[in-house]
C-alpha cells in the first residue's frame, strides 16, 4: 500500500510493458544532451504529441528542432497504451456538442476522423512496422440495451455525421465469442496498431529530416527571454543537468508526466493510471474467441478495453484510478476483468503487466495554446489521444506557421486548475460512484 501510493507520475512506472520486450534491442534509444546547445525550436516531452508536432513542422519545411524526453521517447502513455486508434476526444461526443455548437463540434470531432486516417497513411508513407490490423474497433454493449446502443448510434450520425455500424446480439459472437455483451458499434475507419513501434519509426522519419531527439534529458525549468539576459540570449532556455538550451520557441508535450517546468500547465493536468497486461500465446483459442481481430472496448465508464496481438496473445486493459500499481497486483486485479468477459481464460497466465499516467484536464479536452510569445503547448490527452495528439501536431505546426484558424477552436477550453491532490481525491471518488452506478445498471438489466 505504501509503495504504491508513493509512485508519482515522474517515476518509471515498474515492470517493462510487453512492446517494450517485444521490440527489445530494435527499439531506437537517444543520447542525453550536453553543453548549450541551440536550436529553432525545441520541443519538450517525447510522446506522440511531441513527435506529431515535430514531424507536422518539418512538413511545413521548418527542420531545425530538438525534442527533449525525460526518459527514452515513448516512455510515457505514448509507449504503453492499448494502441485503439479511433475518434473522438476523452470528452464524451455528447459533451462536445453541447459545449462547442452543433456546427463547431462536429468540425472538431471529424478532425479527430481525419486524423485516424493521417495516422494510418503515416504507416504506410513511411512504411512503419507497427502490426497495424485494420479490422479496427468495436464498442460492445456490456448492458444489453440495443434501444439505447442504437439511439447513440442514431445521435452521432445526426448530430456528428459520424457513421459507426450496429452489429445485432444475434451477430455478435461472429466477432467476440462471448455471452457478456449484447450488440456492439463498429467504427470504420478505425484500427489498432504497436504504439512503440509506430513511435520508433517516426523516431526514424524525423532524425532523417534533421530532427534532433535527446533522451534521458529532463527539462528541470524553462525561462521567457526577459529573463534570460544573463545567460547571454535573448532567446527561450531550458535547463537541464548537463546542458543549457536555448530556442525562438519553446512546445511543452508534457501528458500526464509533467514535471512543473510551466505551473500554470502542471496545475491543469490530473495524471491518472490505467492498467494493462498481455497472457502468454493463446494458439487457436485466440482466433476462436476473436475471430475477425477486432480491437473491443464497452460502454461502461471503466471499461474492459482488449486486442488480439499477432503472437496470438490478449492485450487485456482496464480499471482506471489515481494511483501507481506493482505488476502483480495489475496482474490481480486484470485476471478477474479478463474472466468476467471470457471464463475459459479464467486460468490464463499474465505475463506482462504494466500501467501509464494519462493526462487530464478538468473539462476532458486537450489544451492546445499559446500563452506567451514563443510558448506553445499540446497537452491533457487523457485516455484518447492516439489520433489526437496527431492532429494537435497538426494544428500547433499550421499555428506557428502562421495560421491559428484549428487553434482558435481550441481556445474555449484553456488550463483550468485541476484541484491538485483534492483533485486526485476527487478523482477517485468520482470514479468509484460511476462505477457502482455501471454495476447498478448491469444487475437491473
Ligand atoms: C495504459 C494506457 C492505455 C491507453 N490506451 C489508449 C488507446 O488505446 N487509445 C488512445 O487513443 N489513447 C490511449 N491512451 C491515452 C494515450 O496514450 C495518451 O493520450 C497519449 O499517449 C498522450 O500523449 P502525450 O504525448 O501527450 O503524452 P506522453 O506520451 O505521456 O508523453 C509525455 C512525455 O513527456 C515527458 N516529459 C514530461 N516532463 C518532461 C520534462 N520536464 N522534460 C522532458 N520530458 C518530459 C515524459 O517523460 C513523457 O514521455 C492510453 C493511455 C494509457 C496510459
Amino acid at each position: 500500500m505504501i509503495l504504491t501510493t508513493m509512485l508519482t507520475p515522474t517515476n518509471q512506472w515498474p515492470g517493462t510493458s510487453h512492446y517494450a520486450a517485444e521490440l527489445g534491442a530494435q527499439r531506437r534509444c537517444c543520447s542525453p544532451a550536453k553543453g548549450r546547445i541551440h536550436h529553432d525550436i525545441l520541443v519538450v516531452g517525447g510522446g506522440l504529441a511531441g513527435l506529431s508536432t515535430a514531424l507536422s513542422l518539418t512538413e511545413r519545411g521548418i527542420t531545425d528542432i530538438a525534442i527533449c524526453e525525460a526518459g527514452q521517447p515513448g516512455d510515457g502513455a505514448s509507449g504503453r497504451n492499448g494502441g485503439f486508434v479511433f475518434a473522438g476526444y476523452s470528452l464524451s461526443n455528447e459533451a462536445l456538442t453541447r459545449q462547442a455548437g452543433l456546427s463547431q463540434g462536429r468540425q472538431l470531432h471529424q478532425w479527430t476522423q481525419h486524423a485516424v486516417g493521417l495516422v494510418r497513411r503515416r504507416i504506410d508513407q513511411w512504411d512503419i512496422d507497427c502490426q497495424a490490423n485494420d479490422a479496427g474497433v468495436l464498442l460492445a454493449d456490456w448492458f444489453g440495451d440495443d434501444a439505447s446502443m442504437l439511439s447513440f448510434r442514431q445521435r452521432m450520425q445526426d448530430t456528428l455525421r459520424f457513421r459507426l455500424d450496429w452489429i445485432a446480439p444475434s451477430e455478435l459472437p461472429d466477432h467476440i465469442r462471448t455471452r457478456r455483451y449484447g450488440g456492439a458499434l463498429h467504427e470504420p475507419g478505425s484500427f489498432h496498431f504497436h504504439p512503440l513501434r509506430y513511435i520508433n519509426g517516426l523516431i526514424r522519419v524525423l532524425q532523417e529530416r534533421g530532427v534532433t531527439l535527446y533522451g534521458d534529458t529532463p527539462i528541470q525549468s524553462i525561462k521567457p527571454p526577459s529573463q534570460s539576459h544573463r545567460l547571454g540570449a535573448d532567446r527561450w532556455q531550458a535547463v537541464t543537468e548537463q546542458a543549457t538550451l536555448s530556442a525562438d520557441q519553446i512546445v511543452l508535450t508534457t501528458g500526464g508526466y509533467d514535471r512543473g517546468v510551466w505551473p500554470r500547465l502542471t496545475r491543469a493536468v490530473l495524471p491518472i493510471a490505467t492498467y494493462i497486461a498481455t497472457t502468454e500465446p493463446l494458439g487457436d483459442d485466440l482466433a476462436r474467441l476473436l475471430p475477425n481481430g477486432h480491437a473491443v472496448y464497452d460502454n461502461r465508464f471503466a471499461f474492459d478495453y482488449y486486442r488480439p496481438l499477432p503472437d496470438t496473445r490478449l492485450l487485456w486493459g482496464g480499471r482506471i484510478s489515481t494511483r501507481a500499481r506493482r505488476p502483480d497486483a495489475i496482474r490481480r486485479l486484470l485476471k478477474a476483468d479478463l474472466a468476467r468477459v471470457f471464463p475459459s481464460l479464467s486460468e490464463v497466465k499474465f505475463e506482462h503487466a504494466w500501467g501509464g499516467w494519462m493526462g487530464y484536464t478538468r473539462h476532458q479536452m486537450p489544451i492546445l495554446g499559446q500563452p506567451q510569445t514563443g510558448l506553445w503547448h499540446a497537452t491533457g490527452f487523457g485516455g484518447h489521444g492516439m489520433a489526437p495528439t496527431a492532429l494537435a501536431g497538426e494544428v500547433l505546426a499550421e499555428a506557428m506557421s502562421g495560421d491559428e484558424t484549428r487553434l482558435r477552436a481550441y481556445q474555449r477550453w484553456q488550463p483550468a486548475w485541476a484541484g491538485g491532490l483534492a483533485g486526485r481525491g476527487w478523482a477517485q471518488a468520482t470514479y468509484a460512484w460511476l462505477n457502482l452506478k455501471d454495476a447498478w445498471r448491469d444487475r437491473v438489466r
